[in-house]
């Protein structure tokens, strides 16, 4: 089979690495309109450990990654200068550059042809593949060209927020939130390397305009965000890797292909950032079409099937990523909160914990809420 993807960011790779593996006689290629080693954002995060589904499908990338992880067990809430701690969560972080790498080295292995540095502005050039996978991200050009048949929406969030790094290295996935004279402010800062930090920061929309940062320049935007954070940054800076200031694009398609073109990752849908699954669903988009694929020979039914067996599973987090982002967007409504009560009220916010379940996985900080709500 000749299969050509747009994009070699992680769902491109990894299902191009998959279907080479899957059968050497297929032709794969990536093509990437980036050289090998330019990325946006810093580190992303993994919201458990549990990325198991990597080492059953390919355990040589998988031990590749599982080394440079940086891995803790508690979340830490921080809400009028107090620190929460969740326990018991399991968290992971690895820098995207190394993650791509690891990926593109596996792909290189295989015999997966990847050509970077090359602009598709059309399909004509994968015009004789027999499966064309649009892993071409957010603003995806495979979605557009074929948009009548995906019939996609893009819902734009009001909230604002600005991908930065920082040599800080945190002991844990944290979430900082202040209040300040311009508004609401809250940074989502985790370790992914032994001294390196993604430090992303949310606003309401009302706080980005009172705060003017919408005219400020990249070192005027660091300096105000170092400002509002110093405590927590520890007299780090911020680094800037053209980090500007961003809405989220909320993305859904009603059909998943057409013909023999399939999207996959972002293209497909986006996940809000702040349940830390985006990389791990495009990766198991990938893990799932390539199963499809093994299981149906004759494309455009591998494709139907595709969808059919993993849409349920990529709807139920979708309908967790919304009540995340609804409640970061109304994240004032609930400052009034005492530190432990915003704490829980986080935690509960997707609808998918009970707190019997909660009480199972984090039972220090339930004793702690729970004392809390006996006392008041
Ligand atoms: C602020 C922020 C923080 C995030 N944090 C996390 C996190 O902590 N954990 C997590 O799991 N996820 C996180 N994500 C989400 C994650 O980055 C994405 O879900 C993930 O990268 C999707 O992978 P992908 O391969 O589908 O798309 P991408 O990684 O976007 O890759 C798409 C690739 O296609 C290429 N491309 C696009 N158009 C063309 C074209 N016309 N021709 C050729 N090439 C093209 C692009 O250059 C890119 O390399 C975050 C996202 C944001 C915005």
């Amino acid at each position: 089979m000749k299969i050509g993807v747009v994009g070699g960011g992680p769902a491109g790779l990894y299902f191009a690495l998959l279907m080479k593996k899957q059968d050497r006689g297929h032709d794969v290629k990536v093509v990437e309109q980036n050289p090998p080693d330019a990325t946006y954002g810093w580190g992303v995060v993994f919201s458990d450990r549990a990325l198991s589904f990597l080492e059953a499908s390919d355990p040589d990338s998988y031990h590749d990654i599982e080394r440079v992880l940086q891995t803790w067990d508690d979340q830490a809430i921080v809400h009028r200068g107090q620190s929460v701690r969740v326990d018991g969560l399991g968290f992971s972080g690895i820098a995207r550059l190394e993650l791509l790498r690891i990926l593109q080295d596996r792909c290189r292995r295989l015999g997966v042809r990847l050509q970077f540095g090359t602009r598709l502005t059309d399909l004509a050039p994968l015009g004789d593949c027999d499966l064309v996978v649009g892993a071409d991200g957010v603003n995806s050009l495979v979605r557009e060209i074929h948009r009548e048949h995906f019939r996609p929406s893009v819902e734009v969030l009001s909230n604002r927020y600005v991908w930065y790094g920082t040599a800080q290295p945190f002991a844990c996935l944290t979430l900082t939130f202040r209040e300040h004279r311009d508004g609401v402010f809250v940074a989502h800062h985790y370790r992914y390397a032994a001294a390196a930090s993604t430090f992303i920061v949310e606003c309401d929309a009302p706080t980005w305009a009172a705060a003017g940062l919408g005219g400020a320049s990249d070192d005027e935007s660091r300096r105000y965000c170092e400002d509002v954070f110093g405590d927590a940054l520890g007299g780090h800076r911020l680094l800037s890797n053209k980090s500007t200031w961003l809405t989220f694009k909320v993305v859904t398609n009603e059909r998943w292909s057409h013909d023999n073109v399939v999207l996959i990752g972002d293209a497909l849908r986006t996940v809000h950032f702040s349940i830390g699954s985006g990389t791990r669903m495009a990766l198991e988009d990938a893990v799932a079409l390539a199963r499809a694929c093994a299981a149906t020979p004759e494309v455009s039914a591998a494709l139907r099937e595709f969808e059919r067996a993993h849409r349920p599973a990529v709807d139920k987090r979708l309908g967790v990523a919304a009540r995340s982002f609804l409640w970061y967007e109304r994240m004032r409504e609930t400052l009034r909160l005492t530190p432990v009560a915003f704490a829980y009220d986080y935690m509960m916010r997707g609808g998918s914990l009970s707190p019997e379940r909660l009480r199972e996985r984090s039972p220090k900080f339930a004793a702690a809420y729970e004392a809390e709500r006996a006392r008041s």
